[in-house]
């Protein structure tokens, strides 16, 4: 069987390797050496300021709100996968709807602005898939309004705007590093933010708002475990060669696609783009399944991401959203992962374009 992804694992014996010191000192969770040393890792890939490891990648989107003091109206993506949304809801605050570019998926910057009230207080956005937000245009709206940004930039690890990672960008921006995603520590996640006072502020909220016996301010769990930062850095050594491989899988499928009917993402600038996912969008969703299904009859899973458009959650108060409906009904990613064969993504081609 083949699914949409397919967690890389390292050689066991060196995540053995790592684990033993955590195991030889008992020492195994609590910021323990193994977190710090991939933090610091992180922060060099990354390019990025502070970074703290977290357990998951939604746990950092209520943080990032909650460290922010947004209370009010944010301006969010419909097309993102559900924690982007029940975030902004869980932190008590209200999801303002705004719809998709069709080309990249990502927030229409354009369409920002005539959703903004008085009570609106930051922009909630996602790097589709790896493509980069507009992130200047946002930048001059918050800039304009007052408003804070966070990314979620759950499938940005690895991406660039601008020559800038874009895990860079924003008042905050965060990762998931699921077992699902690019790179991953099987359960865990990351936020990441400039400012320093806001990194000590965040770094309270992940330990329960305390140090020793000292209480400043409320907080959350949201540690991650030595255990875990092993399987992070191992991984670490070997993100070079899945990016590059992701990028040779991605160019076969998208030579051997882009004369078929389906529509297929343009990327701005190839030397930017992580090739994290590899979605597919059909005129018709009678298609889309009839297509799914065949695919699933030779035991490939592919995977509706994302499906639904998050506006038409039933716990919301209806908001339309054209473009995001008329794409979540429509797209599908299809197997894309480290060591999916040449063998494999003709087989799989050959299913979508219905070759027999
Ligand atoms: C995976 C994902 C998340 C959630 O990350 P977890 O680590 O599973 O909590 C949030 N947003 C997006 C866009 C995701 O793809």
């Amino acid at each position: 069987m083949i699914n949409v992804t397919k967690t890389f694992l390292p050689p066991i014996e060196e995540y053995n390797e790592l684990v033993k010191r955590a195991w030889d000192k008992a020492w195994i969770t609590n910021n323990g050496e193994l977190v710090q040393e991939l933090e610091q890792k992180l922060k060099s890939y990354l390019g990025v300021k502070n970074l703290l490891f977290t357990g998951n990648g939604t746990i950092v989107l209520q943080m990032a709100i909650k460290a922010l003091n947004i209370t009010k109206e944010v301006i969010t993506t419909p097309f993102s996968y559900v924690a982007t949304t029940t975030a902004i809801l869980w932190e008590g605050c209200t999801p303002v709807f705004t719809d998709i570019n069709r080309d990249d998926f990502c927030i229409d910057p354009d369409r920002i602005e005539e959703k903004i009230t008085e009570n609106t207080e930051a922009i909630l956005a996602t790097h589709v898939f790896g493509l980069p937000c507009n992130v200047d245009k946002i930048k001059n709206l918050a800039e304009k309004y007052k408003l804070k940004i966070i990314y979620d930039g759950a499938h940005a690890f690895g991406s660039y705007s601008g020559g800038k990672p874009l895990l860079a960008y924003g008042d905050i921006s965060t990762c998931s590093f699921h077992a699902t995603k690019l790179f991953h520590t099987v359960e865990g996640g990351c936020i990441i933010c400039n400012d320093d006072d806001l990194a000590n502020k965040l770094m309270l909220y992940r330990q329960f708002g305390h140090i020793g016996d000292d209480y400043y301010s409320m907080g959350i769990n949201g540690k991650n475990s030595e255990f875990h930062a092993a399987m992070g850095l191992c991984n670490l050594k070997y993100i070079d060669s899945i990016l590059y491989r992701r990028k040779e899988q991605w160019n076969y499928y998208r030579e051997e696609l882009k004369n078929s009917q389906l529509t297929l993402v343009s990327i701005r600038n190839e030397g930017e783009f992580n090739y994290s996912y590899f979605p597919i969008v059909f005129s018709k969703e009678t298609e889309l399944l009839e297509t799914m299904n065949r695919l699933k009859n030779a035991g490939i899973n592919c995977r509706r991401y994302f499906y639904p458009s998050l506006n038409t959650l039933p716990y919301l108060k209806h908001q339309s959203c054209d473009i995001s409906e008329y794409v979540a009904q429509r797209i599908l990613c299809i197997p894309l992962f480290h060591d999916l064969t040449r063998v494999d993504q003709d087989r799989i081609v050959s299913l979508i374009l219905d070759k027999g």
